[in-house]
Protein backbone atom coordinates (compact mmCIF):
# COMPACT_ATOMS: atom_id res chain seq x y z
CA UNK A 1 0.00 0.00 0.00
CA UNK A 2 2.78 2.24 1.05
CA UNK A 3 4.66 1.49 -2.36
CA UNK A 4 1.41 2.13 -4.18
CA UNK A 5 0.77 5.68 -2.81
CA UNK A 6 4.56 6.66 -3.24
CA UNK A 7 3.93 5.63 -6.81
CA UNK A 8 1.27 7.47 -6.98
CA UNK A 9 2.81 10.65 -5.43
CA UNK A 10 5.48 10.33 -8.37
CA UNK A 11 3.17 10.32 -11.09
CA UNK A 12 1.49 13.54 -9.80
CA UNK A 13 4.89 15.00 -9.29
CA UNK A 14 5.83 13.84 -12.92
CA UNK A 15 2.41 15.44 -14.02
CA UNK A 16 2.82 18.45 -12.55
CA UNK A 17 6.22 19.27 -13.90
CA UNK A 18 4.70 18.96 -17.23
CA UNK A 19 4.68 21.80 -19.49
CA UNK A 20 1.03 23.50 -19.68
CA UNK A 21 0.97 23.65 -23.63
CA UNK A 22 1.22 19.71 -23.75
CA UNK A 23 -2.16 19.81 -21.93
CA UNK A 24 -3.97 20.84 -25.51
CA UNK A 25 -5.48 17.88 -28.12
CA UNK A 26 -4.56 15.50 -28.80
CA UNK A 27 -6.06 13.50 -25.95
CA UNK A 28 -2.83 12.85 -23.32
CA UNK A 29 -2.61 10.17 -20.86
CA UNK A 30 0.82 9.30 -18.76
CA UNK A 31 0.46 5.64 -20.47
CA UNK A 32 -0.90 4.66 -23.82
CA UNK A 33 -1.15 0.88 -23.85
CA UNK A 34 -1.49 -0.94 -27.15
CA UNK A 35 -3.87 -4.16 -27.22
CA UNK A 36 -6.79 -4.92 -24.36
CA UNK A 37 -5.50 -8.48 -23.98
CA UNK A 38 -4.71 -10.08 -20.78
CA UNK A 39 -1.20 -7.99 -20.92
CA UNK A 40 -2.43 -4.91 -21.62
CA UNK A 41 -5.33 -5.07 -19.31
CA UNK A 42 -3.35 -5.51 -16.41
CA UNK A 43 -0.63 -3.45 -17.10
CA UNK A 44 -2.90 -0.78 -17.50
CA UNK A 45 -4.78 -1.40 -14.13
CA UNK A 46 -1.72 -1.57 -12.53
CA UNK A 47 -0.53 1.79 -13.71
CA UNK A 48 -4.53 3.03 -12.53
CA UNK A 49 -3.72 1.69 -9.40
CA UNK A 50 -0.66 3.74 -9.03
CA UNK A 51 -2.23 6.94 -9.86
CA UNK A 52 -0.99 6.82 -13.63
CA UNK A 53 -3.20 8.27 -16.17
CA UNK A 54 -4.08 5.50 -18.63
CA UNK A 55 -5.57 5.11 -22.05
CA UNK A 56 -5.60 0.91 -23.60
CA UNK A 57 -6.16 1.23 -27.68
CA UNK A 58 -7.81 -2.02 -28.64
CA UNK A 59 -8.26 -2.83 -32.17
CA UNK A 60 -11.35 -4.60 -32.12
CA UNK A 61 -14.96 -4.43 -30.53
CA UNK A 62 -13.95 -6.43 -27.39
CA UNK A 63 -11.30 -7.00 -25.13
CA UNK A 64 -9.53 -10.44 -24.18
CA UNK A 65 -7.52 -11.13 -27.44
CA UNK A 66 -6.57 -14.76 -27.15
CA UNK A 67 -8.91 -15.12 -24.53
CA UNK A 68 -12.14 -15.55 -26.40
CA UNK A 69 -15.33 -17.50 -25.47
CA UNK A 70 -17.65 -17.81 -28.80
CA UNK A 71 -21.34 -16.95 -27.13
CA UNK A 72 -22.55 -17.11 -30.51
CA UNK A 73 -21.31 -20.91 -31.35
CA UNK A 74 -23.61 -23.30 -30.09
CA UNK A 75 -21.99 -24.38 -26.69
CA UNK A 76 -20.20 -21.53 -26.43
CA UNK A 77 -17.24 -22.95 -26.70
CA UNK A 78 -13.36 -21.26 -26.15
CA UNK A 79 -11.66 -20.22 -29.10
CA UNK A 80 -8.41 -19.54 -26.65
CA UNK A 81 -7.33 -19.74 -23.18
CA UNK A 82 -9.85 -22.03 -21.18
CA UNK A 83 -7.19 -23.56 -18.19
CA UNK A 84 -6.41 -22.05 -15.45
CA UNK A 85 -3.31 -23.06 -14.23
CA UNK A 86 -2.86 -24.69 -10.29
CA UNK A 87 0.20 -22.26 -10.05
CA UNK A 88 -1.28 -19.04 -11.94
CA UNK A 89 -1.39 -17.03 -8.88
CA UNK A 90 -1.62 -13.41 -11.04
CA UNK A 91 -4.93 -14.27 -12.65
CA UNK A 92 -6.39 -16.06 -9.40
CA UNK A 93 -4.97 -12.95 -7.62
CA UNK A 94 -7.23 -10.70 -10.49
CA UNK A 95 -10.55 -13.07 -10.21
CA UNK A 96 -10.68 -12.85 -6.69
CA UNK A 97 -9.95 -8.64 -6.55
CA UNK A 98 -13.09 -8.71 -9.92
CA UNK A 99 -14.70 -10.87 -8.65
CA UNK A 100 -14.87 -13.39 -11.39
CA UNK A 101 -16.17 -16.95 -10.36
CA UNK A 102 -13.40 -19.86 -10.48
CA UNK A 103 -14.99 -23.43 -10.67
CA UNK A 104 -12.39 -26.33 -10.50
CA UNK A 105 -11.46 -28.86 -13.86
CA UNK A 106 -10.62 -27.59 -16.99
CA UNK A 107 -9.97 -28.95 -20.60
CA UNK A 108 -11.53 -32.57 -19.06
CA UNK A 109 -11.11 -34.60 -22.56
CA UNK A 110 -12.41 -37.92 -23.52
CA UNK A 111 -9.69 -40.28 -23.28
CA UNK A 112 -7.96 -40.61 -27.44
CA UNK A 113 -7.77 -43.36 -29.94
CA UNK A 114 -5.47 -43.12 -32.79
CA UNK A 115 -5.63 -42.26 -36.33
CA UNK A 116 -2.06 -44.02 -38.00
CA UNK A 117 -1.70 -43.87 -41.58
CA UNK A 118 -5.36 -43.61 -42.21
CA UNK A 119 -6.56 -46.05 -39.96
CA UNK A 120 -8.15 -45.65 -36.34
CA UNK A 121 -6.85 -48.06 -33.91
CA UNK A 122 -6.97 -47.88 -29.57
CA UNK A 123 -5.04 -47.16 -27.14
CA UNK A 124 -4.51 -50.89 -25.90
CA UNK A 125 -3.74 -52.05 -29.43
CA UNK A 126 -0.97 -49.18 -29.81
CA UNK A 127 1.89 -51.43 -28.23
CA UNK A 128 1.87 -54.60 -30.44
CA UNK A 129 0.15 -53.06 -33.33
CA UNK A 130 1.88 -53.04 -37.08
CA UNK A 131 1.52 -49.44 -37.23
CA UNK A 132 3.88 -48.60 -34.22
CA UNK A 133 7.53 -48.73 -35.51
CA UNK A 134 8.91 -47.11 -32.71
CA UNK A 135 11.49 -49.53 -30.90
CA UNK A 136 12.40 -50.25 -27.04
CA UNK A 137 10.75 -48.25 -24.48
CA UNK A 138 9.18 -46.07 -27.15
CA UNK A 139 6.70 -48.92 -28.04
CA UNK A 140 4.44 -48.06 -24.50
CA UNK A 141 4.50 -44.69 -24.98
CA UNK A 142 1.30 -43.57 -27.17
CA UNK A 143 1.94 -41.20 -29.75
CA UNK A 144 0.76 -38.15 -28.21
CA UNK A 145 3.18 -39.14 -24.90
CA UNK A 146 6.31 -39.23 -26.95
CA UNK A 147 7.16 -35.49 -26.71
CA UNK A 148 6.68 -35.92 -22.69
CA UNK A 149 9.06 -39.02 -22.91
CA UNK A 150 12.14 -37.07 -24.45
CA UNK A 151 11.25 -33.70 -23.18
CA UNK A 152 9.56 -33.30 -20.06
CA UNK A 153 11.39 -36.26 -18.65
CA UNK A 154 14.91 -35.24 -19.47
CA UNK A 155 14.84 -31.53 -18.96
CA UNK A 156 18.21 -30.38 -17.57
CA UNK A 157 16.87 -27.56 -15.75
CA UNK A 158 15.87 -27.35 -12.15
CA UNK A 159 14.79 -23.94 -12.00
CA UNK A 160 12.65 -21.34 -14.11
CA UNK A 161 15.33 -19.15 -14.65
CA UNK A 162 17.39 -21.44 -15.79
CA UNK A 163 16.77 -21.25 -19.61
CA UNK A 164 18.07 -17.91 -19.84
CA UNK A 165 21.75 -18.80 -18.25
CA UNK A 166 24.77 -18.61 -20.68
CA UNK A 167 24.93 -22.51 -19.91
CA UNK A 168 21.75 -22.94 -21.52
CA UNK A 169 22.81 -22.09 -24.97
CA UNK A 170 23.72 -25.56 -25.46
CA UNK A 171 20.06 -26.36 -25.92
CA UNK A 172 19.06 -23.72 -28.33
CA UNK A 173 18.81 -26.31 -31.23
CA UNK A 174 16.17 -27.68 -33.10
CA UNK A 175 13.76 -30.78 -31.43
CA UNK A 176 14.96 -32.68 -34.08
CA UNK A 177 18.71 -32.00 -33.21
CA UNK A 178 17.51 -32.62 -29.22
CA UNK A 179 15.29 -35.77 -29.88
CA UNK A 180 18.51 -37.69 -32.45
CA UNK A 181 20.63 -36.72 -28.97
CA UNK A 182 18.29 -38.37 -27.37
CA UNK A 183 18.23 -41.35 -28.62
CA UNK A 184 14.71 -41.07 -30.06
CA UNK A 185 13.81 -43.31 -33.21
CA UNK A 186 12.94 -41.73 -37.18
CA UNK A 187 9.39 -43.30 -36.20
CA UNK A 188 9.09 -41.19 -32.80
CA UNK A 189 10.28 -38.14 -34.34
CA UNK A 190 7.90 -38.22 -37.02
CA UNK A 191 4.85 -38.78 -34.90
CA UNK A 192 6.56 -35.88 -32.51
CA UNK A 193 6.30 -33.51 -35.68
CA UNK A 194 3.04 -34.97 -36.58
CA UNK A 195 1.60 -33.77 -33.24
CA UNK A 196 1.22 -30.18 -31.59
CA UNK A 197 4.96 -28.71 -32.25
CA UNK A 198 4.59 -25.70 -35.10
CA UNK A 199 6.69 -25.00 -36.91
CA UNK A 200 7.79 -28.83 -36.43
CA UNK A 201 10.55 -30.35 -35.21
CA UNK A 202 12.90 -28.96 -37.30
CA UNK A 203 12.00 -25.49 -36.87
CA UNK A 204 11.36 -24.89 -32.99
CA UNK A 205 14.27 -24.26 -30.56
CA UNK A 206 13.59 -27.03 -27.24
CA UNK A 207 15.25 -24.73 -25.71
CA UNK A 208 11.54 -23.16 -24.22
CA UNK A 209 10.52 -26.53 -24.09
CA UNK A 210 12.82 -27.71 -21.86
CA UNK A 211 12.05 -24.37 -19.49
CA UNK A 212 8.18 -25.41 -20.34
CA UNK A 213 8.41 -28.56 -19.20
CA UNK A 214 10.06 -27.85 -16.06
CA UNK A 215 7.36 -25.69 -15.34
CA UNK A 216 4.83 -28.17 -15.68
CA UNK A 217 6.60 -30.65 -13.98
CA UNK A 218 5.75 -28.97 -10.67
CA UNK A 219 2.16 -28.50 -11.46
CA UNK A 220 2.32 -32.55 -12.12
CA UNK A 221 3.87 -33.03 -8.93
CA UNK A 222 1.08 -30.88 -7.25
CA UNK A 223 -1.55 -33.01 -9.03
CA UNK A 224 -0.11 -35.80 -8.62
CA UNK A 225 -0.13 -35.24 -4.53
CA UNK A 226 -3.61 -34.61 -4.98
CA UNK A 227 -5.17 -37.38 -7.54
CA UNK A 228 -2.24 -40.10 -7.62
CA UNK A 229 -0.53 -41.73 -10.23
CA UNK A 230 -2.83 -44.19 -11.91
CA UNK A 231 -4.88 -41.20 -13.99
CA UNK A 232 -3.54 -40.07 -16.79
CA UNK A 233 -0.94 -36.90 -16.72
CA UNK A 234 -3.08 -35.08 -18.86
CA UNK A 235 -6.34 -35.29 -16.78
CA UNK A 236 -4.38 -34.65 -13.25
CA UNK A 237 -3.87 -31.67 -14.41
CA UNK A 238 -7.35 -30.76 -16.26
CA UNK A 239 -8.24 -31.68 -12.73
CA UNK A 240 -6.38 -29.53 -10.85
CA UNK A 241 -6.86 -26.71 -13.41
CA UNK A 242 -9.85 -24.17 -13.06
CA UNK A 243 -12.05 -22.42 -15.65
CA UNK A 244 -13.94 -19.30 -15.63
CA UNK A 245 -17.60 -19.82 -15.00
CA UNK A 246 -19.88 -18.62 -17.75
CA UNK A 247 -16.57 -18.80 -20.37
CA UNK A 248 -13.10 -17.08 -20.37
CA UNK A 249 -14.45 -14.10 -21.92
CA UNK A 250 -16.24 -13.04 -18.58
CA UNK A 251 -12.84 -12.49 -16.97
CA UNK A 252 -11.33 -10.43 -19.71
CA UNK A 253 -14.39 -8.36 -19.96
CA UNK A 254 -14.27 -7.75 -15.97
CA UNK A 255 -10.82 -6.20 -16.17
CA UNK A 256 -12.05 -4.15 -19.01
CA UNK A 257 -14.88 -3.00 -16.45
CA UNK A 258 -12.55 -1.94 -14.11
CA UNK A 259 -10.76 0.20 -16.55
CA UNK A 260 -14.07 1.79 -17.42
CA UNK A 261 -13.54 4.64 -20.05
CA UNK A 262 -9.87 4.24 -20.02
CA UNK A 263 -10.37 1.12 -22.88
CA UNK A 264 -11.10 2.51 -26.22
CA UNK A 265 -12.47 -0.21 -28.91
CA UNK A 266 -12.17 0.05 -32.78
CA UNK A 267 -9.03 1.39 -32.28
CA UNK A 268 -6.19 0.11 -34.12
CA UNK A 269 -2.92 1.39 -33.75
CA UNK A 270 -1.18 2.33 -37.10
CA UNK A 271 2.01 4.44 -36.01
CA UNK A 272 4.02 5.15 -33.29
CA UNK A 273 6.61 8.43 -32.99
CA UNK A 274 8.35 8.85 -30.02
CA UNK A 275 11.05 11.65 -28.91
CA UNK A 276 12.44 12.26 -25.71
CA UNK A 277 9.79 14.70 -25.32
CA UNK A 278 7.32 12.21 -25.67
CA UNK A 279 4.91 9.94 -27.30
CA UNK A 280 2.53 10.41 -30.25
CA UNK A 281 0.34 7.04 -31.38
CA UNK A 282 -1.76 7.45 -34.37
CA UNK A 283 -4.79 4.73 -35.46
CA UNK A 284 -5.83 3.90 -38.72
CA UNK A 285 -8.74 5.92 -38.12
CA UNK A 286 -6.99 9.16 -38.12
CA UNK A 287 -7.38 9.79 -34.00
CA UNK A 288 -3.81 10.68 -32.51
CA UNK A 289 -3.25 10.46 -28.75
CA UNK A 290 -0.10 11.87 -27.07
CA UNK A 291 1.28 10.43 -23.93
CA UNK A 292 4.56 10.01 -21.83
CA UNK A 293 5.07 5.98 -22.11
CA UNK A 294 3.42 3.58 -24.63
CA UNK A 295 2.98 -0.21 -23.78
CA UNK A 296 2.97 -2.45 -26.67
CA UNK A 297 1.11 -5.25 -25.35
CA UNK A 298 0.33 -6.80 -28.84
CA UNK A 299 1.81 -9.93 -30.61
CA UNK A 300 4.94 -9.16 -32.34
CA UNK A 301 2.85 -10.76 -35.46
CA UNK A 302 1.25 -7.51 -35.70
CA UNK A 303 3.51 -5.21 -33.86
CA UNK A 304 5.53 -5.71 -36.89
CA UNK A 305 2.91 -4.11 -39.31
CA UNK A 306 3.01 -1.05 -36.79
CA UNK A 307 5.26 1.96 -37.57
CA UNK A 308 7.58 2.52 -35.23
CA UNK A 309 9.44 5.88 -34.95
CA UNK A 310 12.88 5.86 -34.20
CA UNK A 311 12.77 1.93 -36.01
CA UNK A 312 13.77 -0.93 -34.23
CA UNK A 313 17.50 -1.83 -34.56
CA UNK A 314 19.37 -5.41 -34.21
CA UNK A 315 18.47 -8.10 -32.20
CA UNK A 316 14.96 -6.45 -31.12
CA UNK A 317 14.02 -5.08 -34.80
CA UNK A 318 14.76 -8.96 -36.21
CA UNK A 319 12.82 -10.35 -33.58
CA UNK A 320 9.67 -8.26 -33.97
CA UNK A 321 10.36 -8.96 -38.18
CA UNK A 322 10.61 -12.74 -37.77
CA UNK A 323 9.21 -14.45 -34.44
CA UNK A 324 7.19 -17.47 -35.67
CA UNK A 325 3.67 -17.67 -34.70
CA UNK A 326 2.17 -20.95 -34.40
CA UNK A 327 -1.16 -21.54 -36.26
CA UNK A 328 -4.35 -23.12 -35.08
CA UNK A 329 -7.81 -23.75 -37.36
CA UNK A 330 -10.52 -24.84 -35.27
CA UNK A 331 -14.05 -26.72 -36.81
CA UNK A 332 -16.49 -27.39 -33.60
CA UNK A 333 -19.07 -29.77 -34.26
CA UNK A 334 -21.97 -31.20 -32.30
CA UNK A 335 -22.21 -34.31 -31.19
CA UNK A 336 -26.48 -35.53 -32.31
CA UNK A 337 -25.50 -38.69 -30.86
CA UNK A 338 -22.29 -40.64 -29.06
CA UNK A 339 -20.26 -42.48 -32.04
CA UNK A 340 -18.23 -43.87 -29.50
CA UNK A 341 -20.99 -46.38 -27.73
CA UNK A 342 -20.91 -47.79 -32.13
CA UNK A 343 -17.88 -48.93 -32.45
CA UNK A 344 -16.14 -49.07 -29.24
CA UNK A 345 -13.26 -46.59 -29.72
CA UNK A 346 -12.55 -44.49 -27.16
CA UNK A 347 -13.96 -40.69 -28.67
CA UNK A 348 -10.82 -38.25 -28.69
CA UNK A 349 -8.40 -38.86 -31.52
CA UNK A 350 -5.18 -37.60 -32.13
CA UNK A 351 -4.47 -38.41 -35.49
CA UNK A 352 -0.97 -38.61 -37.88
CA UNK A 353 -3.99 -37.73 -41.04
CA UNK A 354 -4.96 -33.68 -42.24
CA UNK A 355 -6.35 -33.08 -38.78
CA UNK A 356 -4.36 -32.91 -35.90
CA UNK A 357 -6.98 -33.87 -33.04
CA UNK A 358 -10.80 -34.28 -33.10
CA UNK A 359 -10.99 -33.67 -29.19
CA UNK A 360 -14.14 -34.73 -26.98
CA UNK A 361 -15.07 -32.17 -24.21
CA UNK A 362 -16.24 -33.26 -21.03
CA UNK A 363 -18.12 -30.64 -19.73
CA UNK A 364 -18.64 -29.28 -15.91
CA UNK A 365 -21.99 -31.62 -15.71
CA UNK A 366 -20.65 -34.74 -17.32
CA UNK A 367 -22.21 -34.48 -20.63
CA UNK A 368 -20.39 -35.25 -23.56
CA UNK A 369 -21.92 -32.70 -26.94
CA UNK A 370 -18.97 -31.08 -27.88
CA UNK A 371 -16.46 -31.98 -30.34
CA UNK A 372 -13.48 -29.96 -32.00
CA UNK A 373 -11.13 -30.32 -34.59
CA UNK A 374 -7.66 -28.17 -34.74
CA UNK A 375 -5.83 -28.16 -37.91
CA UNK A 376 -2.35 -27.70 -36.04
CA UNK A 377 0.48 -25.85 -38.03
CA UNK A 378 1.21 -26.68 -41.52
CA UNK A 379 -2.41 -28.59 -41.38
CA UNK A 380 -4.21 -25.48 -39.92
CA UNK A 381 -2.81 -23.46 -42.90
CA UNK A 382 -3.86 -26.37 -45.43
CA UNK A 383 -7.41 -25.87 -44.03
CA UNK A 384 -7.46 -22.62 -43.97
CA UNK A 385 -7.35 -22.55 -47.53
CA UNK A 386 -11.00 -24.16 -48.17
CA UNK A 387 -13.52 -21.24 -47.64
CA UNK A 388 -14.25 -20.90 -43.80
CA UNK A 389 -18.08 -22.76 -45.02
CA UNK A 390 -16.16 -26.00 -46.68
CA UNK A 391 -14.08 -26.73 -43.65
CA UNK A 392 -16.77 -28.13 -41.92
CA UNK A 393 -17.90 -30.64 -44.42
CA UNK A 394 -13.82 -31.64 -45.08
CA UNK A 395 -13.84 -32.68 -41.33
CA UNK A 396 -17.34 -34.55 -41.56
CA UNK A 397 -15.95 -36.47 -44.71
CA UNK A 398 -12.40 -36.88 -43.39
CA UNK A 399 -14.14 -38.82 -40.49
CA UNK A 400 -16.72 -40.31 -41.74
CA UNK A 401 -14.34 -42.20 -44.26
CA UNK A 402 -12.11 -43.02 -41.35
CA UNK A 403 -14.47 -44.07 -38.27
CA UNK A 404 -17.88 -44.53 -40.15
CA UNK A 405 -19.48 -44.45 -36.72
CA UNK A 406 -19.49 -40.75 -36.95
CA UNK A 407 -21.20 -40.59 -40.58
CA UNK A 408 -24.91 -38.82 -39.72
CA UNK A 409 -24.02 -38.05 -35.84
CA UNK A 410 -21.94 -34.58 -35.88
CA UNK A 411 -22.97 -31.37 -36.99
CA UNK A 412 -20.74 -28.31 -37.49
CA UNK A 413 -21.09 -25.52 -35.70
CA UNK A 414 -18.70 -23.09 -36.18
CA UNK A 415 -15.28 -22.77 -37.56
CA UNK A 416 -12.80 -20.81 -36.43
CA UNK A 417 -9.08 -20.00 -37.64
CA UNK A 418 -6.04 -17.71 -35.29
CA UNK A 419 -4.16 -17.37 -38.03
CA UNK A 420 -6.85 -15.13 -40.20
CA UNK A 421 -7.50 -13.06 -37.06
CA UNK A 422 -6.11 -9.65 -37.93
CA UNK A 423 -5.02 -8.42 -35.16
CA UNK A 424 -3.79 -11.44 -33.69
CA UNK A 425 -2.12 -13.74 -36.63
CA UNK A 426 -1.34 -16.91 -34.80
CA UNK A 427 -1.89 -18.51 -31.75
CA UNK A 428 1.18 -18.01 -29.84
CA UNK A 429 5.12 -16.75 -30.30
CA UNK A 430 7.77 -19.53 -30.18
CA UNK A 431 11.65 -19.47 -31.13
CA UNK A 432 13.28 -21.22 -34.18
CA UNK A 433 16.62 -22.89 -33.13
CA UNK A 434 19.40 -20.20 -32.11
CA UNK A 435 16.77 -17.64 -31.78
CA UNK A 436 16.66 -17.86 -27.73
CA UNK A 437 20.30 -16.33 -27.25
CA UNK A 438 19.64 -14.19 -30.15
CA UNK A 439 16.41 -12.60 -29.35
CA UNK A 440 14.96 -12.97 -25.30
CA UNK A 441 16.98 -10.76 -23.32
CA UNK A 442 17.10 -7.97 -26.23
CA UNK A 443 13.73 -8.35 -27.71
CA UNK A 444 12.02 -7.36 -24.63
CA UNK A 445 14.11 -4.25 -23.65
CA UNK A 446 12.62 -0.56 -23.55
CA UNK A 447 13.02 0.85 -27.09
CA UNK A 448 13.40 4.41 -25.82
CA UNK A 449 9.79 5.25 -24.56
CA UNK A 450 8.28 2.24 -25.97
CA UNK A 451 8.07 -1.13 -23.30
CA UNK A 452 7.19 -4.52 -24.64
CA UNK A 453 4.53 -6.65 -22.79
CA UNK A 454 2.73 -9.59 -24.28
CA UNK A 455 3.17 -13.30 -23.63
CA UNK A 456 5.83 -13.44 -26.12
CA UNK A 457 7.81 -11.94 -23.77
CA UNK A 458 7.59 -14.26 -20.56
CA UNK A 459 9.68 -14.99 -18.51
CA UNK A 460 9.23 -18.16 -16.15
CA UNK A 461 4.66 -18.02 -16.73
CA UNK A 462 2.95 -19.60 -19.29
CA UNK A 463 -0.05 -18.75 -20.95
CA UNK A 464 -2.58 -16.04 -19.43
CA UNK A 465 -0.27 -16.16 -16.17
CA UNK A 466 2.58 -15.23 -18.92
CA UNK A 467 0.65 -12.41 -20.20
CA UNK A 468 -0.02 -11.25 -16.96
CA UNK A 469 3.47 -11.76 -15.45
CA UNK A 470 5.08 -9.24 -18.98
CA UNK A 471 2.06 -6.51 -17.94
CA UNK A 472 3.52 -6.42 -14.25
CA UNK A 473 6.89 -5.70 -15.48
CA UNK A 474 6.27 -2.70 -18.06
CA UNK A 475 4.28 -1.49 -15.34
CA UNK A 476 7.00 -1.76 -12.75
CA UNK A 477 9.08 -0.56 -15.54
CA UNK A 478 7.49 2.47 -15.86
CA UNK A 479 6.99 3.33 -12.58
CA UNK A 480 10.32 2.52 -12.11
CA UNK A 481 11.33 5.79 -14.49
CA UNK A 482 8.89 7.65 -13.25
CA UNK A 483 10.00 7.53 -9.82
CA UNK A 484 13.94 8.17 -10.63
C1 LIG B 1 -6.15 -21.80 -28.91
C2 LIG B 1 -5.52 -21.22 -27.68
C3 LIG B 1 -5.67 -21.89 -26.48
C4 LIG B 1 -5.10 -21.36 -25.32
N1 LIG B 1 -5.30 -22.00 -24.14
C5 LIG B 1 -4.83 -21.46 -23.01
C6 LIG B 1 -5.18 -22.00 -21.75
O1 LIG B 1 -5.97 -22.95 -21.66
N2 LIG B 1 -4.67 -21.41 -20.64
C7 LIG B 1 -3.85 -20.31 -20.70
O2 LIG B 1 -3.42 -19.81 -19.67
N3 LIG B 1 -3.54 -19.75 -21.89
C8 LIG B 1 -4.01 -20.28 -23.03
N4 LIG B 1 -3.74 -19.69 -24.22
C9 LIG B 1 -2.79 -18.56 -24.25
C10 LIG B 1 -3.40 -17.23 -23.80
O3 LIG B 1 -4.63 -17.04 -24.43
C11 LIG B 1 -2.45 -16.11 -24.19
O4 LIG B 1 -1.16 -16.37 -23.66
C12 LIG B 1 -2.86 -14.74 -23.69
O5 LIG B 1 -4.25 -14.54 -23.81
C13 LIG B 1 -2.10 -13.70 -24.50
O6 LIG B 1 -2.42 -12.41 -24.04
P1 LIG B 1 -1.64 -11.16 -24.63
O7 LIG B 1 -2.15 -9.98 -23.90
O8 LIG B 1 -0.19 -11.40 -24.61
O9 LIG B 1 -2.02 -11.08 -26.18
P2 LIG B 1 -3.41 -11.04 -26.94
O10 LIG B 1 -4.44 -11.79 -26.20
O11 LIG B 1 -3.13 -11.46 -28.34
O12 LIG B 1 -3.83 -9.51 -26.91
C14 LIG B 1 -3.39 -8.58 -27.87
C15 LIG B 1 -4.49 -7.56 -28.10
O13 LIG B 1 -3.99 -6.53 -28.94
C16 LIG B 1 -4.98 -6.17 -29.87
N5 LIG B 1 -4.30 -5.55 -31.02
C17 LIG B 1 -3.55 -6.16 -31.95
N6 LIG B 1 -3.10 -5.26 -32.84
C18 LIG B 1 -3.54 -4.06 -32.44
C19 LIG B 1 -3.38 -2.74 -32.94
N7 LIG B 1 -2.68 -2.48 -34.04
N8 LIG B 1 -3.97 -1.72 -32.27
C20 LIG B 1 -4.70 -1.95 -31.14
N9 LIG B 1 -4.88 -3.18 -30.64
C21 LIG B 1 -4.30 -4.23 -31.27
C22 LIG B 1 -5.66 -7.49 -30.20
O14 LIG B 1 -6.91 -7.30 -30.80
C23 LIG B 1 -5.72 -8.14 -28.83
O15 LIG B 1 -6.89 -7.78 -28.14
C24 LIG B 1 -4.34 -20.16 -25.38
C25 LIG B 1 -4.20 -19.48 -26.60
C26 LIG B 1 -4.80 -20.00 -27.74
C27 LIG B 1 -4.68 -19.24 -29.01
Amino acid sequence: MKRRTLLAGSLAVAAAARPLGAMAAPERSDVIVIGAGVSGLYAAMLLAEAGASVLVLEATQRPGGRVYTADHFDGRPELGASQIGPMYARVRDVARQLGVELAPGANINAPYSFIIDGRLISAQEWADSDLNQTVGDEREALPHTLSGMYVERRSPFRSLTDWLSPEARQYDISLYQWLKQQGASDAAIQLIDDGLVDPGVHGVSVLTQLQEATRSALEVQAATAQLGEDMDVFERFARTSSRIVGGSSRYTEAMAERLGDRVRFGKAVAAVDADGSGCEVTCADGSRYRSDYVVSAVPFSVLRNIRLRPLLSGAQGEAVAVMPYGRQSQVFMRVKKPYWEDDGFDASMWSTGPITLIRQQIDPDGSRTQLVALGIGRKGTVLDRLPPKERGQFVLDHLAEIRPSTKGKLEVTGVFSWEEEAFVHGCRHSYRPGQVGKYAEAMIKPHGRIHFAGEHTRRLDVGMEAAMESGERVAFEILERVMA
